[in-house]
C-alpha cells in the first residue's frame, strides 16, 4: 500500500533541478532567441571550450547524441566490414549498435562481477579467440565506464598498445568521474559522452561530445559532424552525417555546467549514505581503485532474483522508484544473436537477475535517502 501523506520518491527529478537553476537557464536560452544562430551559434564553441577545460582534454567537439559521438569516432578510424570491435556484453545497446551499423562486428566481452567494468582477463581471451578464428581483424576496444565509474583505462591501454588497437571511451554515464586524480576525457584515444536528459550532465533533448588529445582526430570529427565538409562549406571531402549539437542544447548545458561539480558532490554524499546503511542487507557497489564516480546509477546486488523481487515490491509499495540495468546482456538480445560467436560470458549472464538501481540525483534529500534505506532494511533484514 502507498504510504499516505508521503510524497513518492521518483528515480530522477529534473523539475527540482530546473527550479534551482531556472533564472540562469532562462537567461542562456533568451540569449539564443535574441541572436537566432540556432545551428553552431556562439554557445556551441563556448561549451566546447568549457567542457575541454573541465575534463582537461585538449579538444572537444560537440555532437547530436552519445550514439553519434561513438559513430563519428569509429568512422574517423575507417572501421567497417571485417573489423572486430571489442566491447562489454553488459552495457546499453548503443555501444554495440554503432560498430554493427558501420558493418563491423561487435565482439562481446564479460565484466567484473563486483565493479561491472570490462574484465581484462576475458578481453585478452576474446582477442585471442578472434585472432585464432582468423575471420575478423581486431581493430578497436570500446571501454564503457559503467554506471559512472571508470573502466580500468591503464589496463585497457596496455592491451590496446600490445595489440595495436584504437581505444574509445564510452563515457556516456561517467562524464565528471575521475581516474588517477584526473577527470575522464583523455584516458583513451577518444572519449565519447552523452547529454541525454537523464545522464549526470543532461541537456533538454539529445546531445553528446567527443574529446581527444589529437588535433587531427578533432578536425575529422568536426568534418564528419557536418556532412564531411572540407575547409569551405560546400566542399565535400568525405561521407559524413548531420551530427551537430544545436545551440539551444548548448545553452542549457552551459547553465548546468555551472552547478555540475556541486551536483556530483551531492550524488557522492548520497552514495556514501547508501553504502553505510545498506551494506548489512545487500551488496553495495564495489569501487574502482584510485577513482571517483559521476554516480549516474547506484546499483546494488541482491542474492538472487527472488530477493530482488522482494526488494523492488517493498520499494514500490512505499512509493519509491527502482530500476534494472540491464535485465539481459547484449549477446543474449535478438538483435545481436547473429553476430555473437557463442562464447559464454557468465558474469554478464547472471548480473541481470540480481542487480537493482536506487534513486540517486542531486535533488534527492537525505531524508528521502533514509526512507529508501529503511524500506529496504524492513524488507530484507532478518
Ligand atoms: C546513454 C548511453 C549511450 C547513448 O547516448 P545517447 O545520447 O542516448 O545516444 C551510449 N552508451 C552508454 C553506455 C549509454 O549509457
Amino acid at each position: 500500500m502507498n504510504a499516505p501523506n508521503i510524497a513518492p520518491i521518483p528515480f530522477l527529478d529534473l523539475k527540482s533541478q530546473q527550479a534551482r537553476i531556472g533564472p540562469a537557464l532562462r537567461a542562456r536560452l533568451d540569449a539564443v532567441l535574441a541572436h537566432g544562430q540556432y545551428i553552431l551559434g556562439p554557445e556551441v564553441a563556448e561549451l566546447e571550450a568549457r567542457l575541454a577545460a573541465f575534463c582537461g582534454a585538449a579538444h572537444c567537439v560537440t555532437v547530436s547524441s552519445g550514439t553519434d559521438a561513438l559513430q563519428i569516432a569509429l568512422m574517423a578510424e575507417g572501421i567497417g566490414v571485417g573489423d572486430a570491435v571489442f566491447l562489454p556484453a553488459f552495457t546499453y545497446t548503443a555501444t554495440a549498435e554503432v560498430p554493427l551499423l558501420l558493418g563491423a562486428t561487435p565482439v562481446f566481452v564479460d565484466v567484473d562481477p563486483r565493479t561491472f567494468q570490462l574484465d581484462l582477463g576475458n578481453l585478452r581471451q576474446r582477442i585471442a579467440d578472434v585472432k585464432k578464428a582468423g575471420r575478423l581483424r581486431p581493430r578497436a576496444i570500446i571501454g564503457v565506464d559503467l554506471f559512472g565509474q571508470p573502466a580500468d583505462w591503464p589496463g585497457l591501454q596496455a592491451i590496446a598498445a600490445a595489440e595495436n588497437l584504437f581505444t574509445l571511451d564510452d563515457c556516456a554515464q561517467s562524464f565528471g568521474a575521475m581516474l588517477g586524480g584526473k577527470r575522464l576525457g583523455s584516458a583513451a584515444d577518444a572519449t565519447a559522452t552523452s547529454f541525454f536528459p537523464s545522464k549526470p550532465l543532461g541537456a533538454y533533448g539529445d546531445g553528446g561530445a567527443l574529446f581527444t588529445e589529437s588535433p587531427a582526430r578533432a578536425a575529422l570529427y568536426r568534418s564528419l559532424r557536418t556532412h564531411g565538409e572540407g575547409t569551405t562549406r560546400y566542399e565535400v571531402e568525405r561521407i559524413g552525417m548531420n551530427g551537430r549539437l544545436d545551440t539551444m542544447q548548448a545553452a542549457v548545458l552551459l547553465a548546468k555546467l555551472d552547478v555540475f561539480e556541486a551536483e556530483i558532490a551531492q550524488r557522492e554524499a548520497i552514495a556514501a549514505i547508501y553504502d553505510a546503511e545498506l551494506a548489512d542487507v545487500l551488496e553495495t557497489p564495489a569501487r574502482v581503485p584510485d577513482s571517483s564516480s559521476a554516480w549516474a546509477v547506484y546499483a546494488v546486488l541482491l542474492p538472487n532474483a527472488a530477493a530482488r523481487e522482494t526488494a523492488q515490491a517493498a520499494l514500490k509499495a512505499a512509493g519509491i522508484a527502482s530500476a534494472v540495468y540491464y535485465p539481459r546482456p547484449l549477446h543474449r538480445q535478438p538483435a545481436y544473436a547473429a553476430c555473437h560467436d557463442g562464447a559464454s560470458l557468465p558474469v554478464s549472464e547472471t548480473l541481470g537477475d540480481r542487480i537493482m538501481a536506487l534513486p540517486i540525483h542531486p535533488d534527492l534529500t537525505h531524508a528521502q535517502v533514509r526512507r529508501v534505506t529503511q524500506t529496504l532494511h524492513a524488507a530484507l533484514a532478518g
